[in-house]
């Protein structure tokens, strides 16, 4: 089997005004993702999608990635995703066995190798006629899920998640900052509504998307120690990974973060600096399966868990399931509780969700297919997704 095409296509869903949340990342008006596909001789084609400046993956995909794929096998996943990452010295970086990038080798390119990369492994799954997650090796065939949002401001909160929790998830996450702005006392009075809603048995997250500077998220993360909080999720800016040792040595709380950094080699860095206890890759930003995996087993090795981050399309959460069923330190997985229909309605097969757990698919590849009118149906809209 031969590659002989591939292409990217920007997807938008602007969220209706009335449905925007805010959180310190600022207001969501905008979600965009790009979704890449890869066609072969034998009819096989695969599906993937990739996060970031979505203009510049198009641009890196169809410029830089296309060309190094067509023609070669694609179900040779290491190799090919050796030759996105190595580029013109791909072949002396696979005959020395060492790697060999270019200057452009994370960031938006890394999220363009992650796009092509999930498509290969769907290419490779249905060649075989295997779901992704049985061909990386199986753990499970479903996880428990947990709801992600928690925007709501004050007392509010308590309602907010009070609601995720009748849904049938056992584990919630809110955001550290809600719609009402951050203030200690506003985040704790929102943390402790958040608690009060869901009783003592439903775990709960606090996420603050590298917003706080060391100190002020050790003084929260001591504050927050009596509500029982299952993790705090990025309490300082991703470059930080020594002042997230220090938020870390500081708290009883375990500290997550990882949606940012992309490569095994980031994800190690944060291991050494003993700066994490659950390491959540984004599997469309940090490399695709091929990586990810790698960076899920890393963290393994040094009793570090694996949650994968789940947010954008639905491409990102057919193929953040295969990554969940397969890794053995995943325990948990995000659901979206954002009104987000590029996850929902993107893909002819309905996720299946039930009483908290998410399901695995028994079709082959990742087992869901890119619905035919995902382009009229969410058309690109240039513009930022966020607006501070
Ligand atoms: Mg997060």
């Amino acid at each position: 089997m031969k590659i002989t095409d591939v292409k990217a296509t920007l997807l938008s869903f602007p969220v209706p005004k009335e449905r925007q949340w805010r959180s310190d990342l600022g207001v969501m008006a905008k979600m965009d993702t790009v979704i890449v596909q890869i066609e072969t001789d034998e009819g096989i084609s695969g599906v993937g999608c990739a996060q970031g400046h979505v203009g510049v993956l198009k641009a890196v995909v169809e410029t830089q990635l296309k060309p190094a794929l067509v023609g070669e096998d694609p179900t040779m996943t290491e190799r090919l995703w050796e030759k996105m990452y190595n580029g013109s010295r791909y072949q002396p970086s696979i005959d020395r066995g060492i790697s060999q990038p270019g200057f452009s080798r994370r960031g938006d390119t890394l999220a363009a190798i992650a796009g092509a990369d999930i498509a290969l492994w769907d290419i490779h799954g249905k060649a075989a006629g295997q779901p992704v997650y049985k061909m990386l090796g199986a753990t499970r065939t479903r996880i428990r899920g947990y709801a992600s949002g928690g925007w709501a401001p004050g007392d509010e909160a308590e309602k907010e998640l009070a609601g995720y929790a009748a849904k049938g998830f056992t584990a919630v996450k809110m955001r550290a900052e809600g719609r009402d702005g951050f203030s200690f006392e506003k985040s704790l009075r929102r943390i402790k509504a958040a608690r009060r809603g869901i009783g003592p048995d439903v775990e709960l997250m606090v996420d603050a998307h590298g917003s706080f500077d060391v100190s002020t998220a050790i003084r929260l993360a001591k504050r927050m120690e009596e509500y029982d909080i299952a993790w705090f999720e990025e309490p300082v800016s991703a470059d930080n990974h020594i002042g997230q040792a220090e938020v870390r040595h500081a708290t009883s709380i375990p500290i997550s973060s990882g949606e940012s950094e992309s490569t095994r080699f980031e994800v190690l860095d944060l291991l050494q600096q003993r700066a994490i206890d659950i390491v959540q890759p984004d599997i469309a930003v940090a490399g695709g399966f091929t990586e990810v995996r790698r960076m899920a087993m890393l963290a393994h090795a040094y009793g570090v868990r694996f949650a994968p981050h789940v947010w954008s399309s639905g491409v990102l959460f057919a193929a953040s399931i295969h990554i969940a069923m397969a890794m053995p330190n995943c325990h948990i997985f995000e659901v979206s509780q954002g009104t987000l229909p590029l996850i929902w309605e993107l893909m002819e097969e309905p996720f299946e969700i039930k009483d908290g757990y998410v399901y695995a698919p028994d079709r082959p590849g990742l087992g869901y297919t890119l619905r035919k009118d995902a382009e009229e149906r969410f058309p690109y809209i240039p513009g930022p997704n966020y607006v501070y």
